[in-house]
């Protein structure tokens, strides 16, 4: 009777399986939680920290990266996020550039959540979430990796996957954000470029290819981000905003939203949508969003 009880649950479950993996969408609930066939498959959420930024990404060789993790509030509901995705660990920690809109929540989550490496720009600063942070990290017995041009994070032939760090090339040590880790990551044919917040007077200085066919827009769609040199130079199929409703700086500009419409791009933005998920198979890119906001929850 045991038997037979355990052999209709096991089918139960692989119908579910099967049901849940045969569906147009691979999307369920408020997050979009993927099973995966082979494994092979990135996730790039942009999770919605209001006016901030915060991007945990799911790599097809299984492991994780989070890049930001918007203000000092929004710790436990990101945790809560990549825990419902079904990961235990971040191992790859990425604080682009020391403002509390991108690393608020890091020591919140350096003392609560397995971590691999932490990566942070040469570019220091006094402020309390900062000198946490830092504290954080020493408390775990971890050093912070210098996040700076030429870094290269990963370089995984079998998958076709290569994560580096394309910027910082320089410190501009009186505006912070102009020391952002910009980083590039290369899937099969697809690539994803996080840059941060970075200005134009860091953009210039980037000697690295940053073609790529995600973007996400950098410093919350202000005009000083996104000069035409550089969206001609990225030229991206889909462009990815995060922005906070109603905020206080005018963002995203109209000048960076018709700067990329003209270049056909599609526009999706964290104020507008909450969170995004882009996926890449290697090849094509689906975006889906409406998933759970950390911001107001
Ligand atoms: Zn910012």
């Amino acid at each position: 009777m045991k038997i037979k009880r355990l052999i209709c649950a096991v089918a139960l479950c692989l119908a579910a399986i099967f049901t849940l993996s045969s569906c147009d969408s691979l999307f369920i609930f408020d997050i979009p939680r993927l099973y995966y066939p082979n494994g092979k498959t990135l996730v790039s959420h942009y999770l919605d920290v209001g006016q901030g930024d915060s991007i945990f990404i799911e790599l097809p060789n299984g492991e994780t990266m989070l890049i930001d993790s918007g203000e000092n509030y929004h710790g436990a509901s990101i945790i809560k996020y990549i825990e419902d995705c079904g990961r235990d660990k971040i191992d790859y920690l990425v604080g682009t550039h020391p403002h509390s809109d991108h690393i608020g929540s890091m020591a919140y989550i350096v003392r609560n959540f397995d971590i691999g490496s932490v990566y942070l720009p040469n570019a220091s600063t006094n402020t309390y979430t900062y000198e946490k942070l830092l504290e954080a990290v020493k408390k775990k017995k971890m050093k912070v990796k210098n996040g700076k041009a030429g870094v290269n994070i990963l370089n995984d032939e079998e998958n076709s996957l290569y994560v580096n760090i394309i910027a910082p090339v320089d410190t501009d040590v009186k505006n912070l954000n102009n020391t952002s880790i910009i980083i590039k990551i290369e899937y099969g044919e697809t690539s994803f470029l996080y840059t941060g917040d970075a200005e134009t007077g860091e953009l210039k200085t980037v000697t690295a290819d940053v073609s790529a066919d995600v973007l996400k827009v950098g410093h919350h769609g202000s005009d000083t981000s996104s000069p035409q040199s550089f969206i001609d130079a990225v030229n991206p199929k889909i462009a990815v905003i995060s922005v906070g409703e109603d905020n206080d700086y005018g963002h995203p500009s109209t000048k960076t939203l018709k700067r990329l419409e003209n270049k056909g791009c599609e526009i999706y933005r964290t104020d507008e949508l909450q969170t995004i998920a882009v996926t890449s198979d290697g090849i094509n890119l689906d975006v889906k969003s409406g998933f759970r906001t950390m911001e107001r929850e």
